[in-house]
């Protein structure tokens, strides 16, 4: 008899611990749904204040700022591309409240008016770099924020900082000419042809990247964020672990390593702030 209410005792407590394990797991990780983990991106280029030239990509450092505060009251907490890779990848965890700022095109003026609030509000966020904008500036010429971009030697100087994440957004396809849009295939164009194209652009400045700041993208982002049915494998080939769309609309972050390609973004214009499309 004893022995029997002892037996029980022990099915009831092992059942009380397997039915509290799946609550606590819950409660920890309180952002993961059944279909992942939400994970807003916000996409920016220029921050200035020159009131002239606010429009679709440029921000004022002030709308920047309340942006910040807003994500910070929310309770999101800012990652980067890296860490959606090591949760998909290594096991790691994500906050609560991920979220990601990105900064399209490398501008020097990101440097000048982004770095300084990212201090401020212990926040990170991801520059996606164009190998021919950031070749093209000497560091021993006046640089001005209405125009200049980001040179290697800054880049380092902001990857140090541990606050600055760097991408890839192409070595030399941030252009429409009358054959390309972007990284888009050509029309006619052959697969081949197609492949050896985005490999020697892309590749390109991996080892630019690699070269001259020790370290390489993991992941690509679409110029105009544009891209062919094609585009997706051949990126994957070269070892990319995401890619970062223009088309608007919250991620779901699985352990899946597919749902970290074509990553949604929402552009935050002048005069539209994140209040707007993040909750
Ligand atoms: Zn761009």
């Amino acid at each position: 008899m004893f022995y029997t209410v002892k037996l029980k005792t022990v099915i009831i407590i092992a059942l009380i611990i397997c039915a509290l394990v799946p609550v606590v797991a819950c409660a920890v990780t309180s952002a993961v749904s059944s279909d992942g983990v939400a994970v807003p991106i916000i996409m920016y280029h220029s921050v200035l204040k020159n009131q002239r030239r606010l429009g679709k990509y440029v921000v004022t450092p002030d709308e920047l700022e309340s942006d910040m505060k807003y994500l910070r009251d929310k309770g999101y907490t800012t990652v980067f591309i890296q860490d959606l890779i090591d949760y998909v990848y290594n096991g790691k965890t994500l906050p609560e409240k991920p979220v990601i700022l990105t900064f399209d095109d490398g501008y020097y003026n990101n440097n000048y008016y982004l770095l300084p609030l990212l201090k401020k509000y212990d926040m990170k966020a991801v520059i996606s770099i164009v190998g021919t904008f950031a070749d093209a500036e000497d560091e021993t010429k006046t640089r001005n924020p209405n125009f200049s971009y980001l040179s290697w030697g800054d880049m380092d100087e902001l990857i140090k900082t541990g606050y600055i994440e760097i991408q890839n957004h192409s070595y030399d396809m941030h252009k429409i000419t009358s054959s390309r849009n972007g990284a888009k295939m050509r029309k006619g164009e052959s697969l081949a042809d197609y492949e050896a194209f985005l490999n020697s652009d892309i590749m390109k400045l991996q080892n630019l990247m690699e070269e001259k700041l020790g370290c390489k993208a993991t992941a690509f982002v679409y110029p105009f964020g544009a891209y062919s049915r094609e585009s997706s494998d051949i990126i994957k080939k070269m070892g990319f672990l995401a890619t970062l769309s223009c088309t608007e609309g919250v991620n779901k972050i699985t352990k899946d390593p597919q749902c970290l390609y074509m990553l949604k973004r929402y552009n935050r214009p002048h005069n539209k702030s994140v209040a707007s499309f993040i909750k």
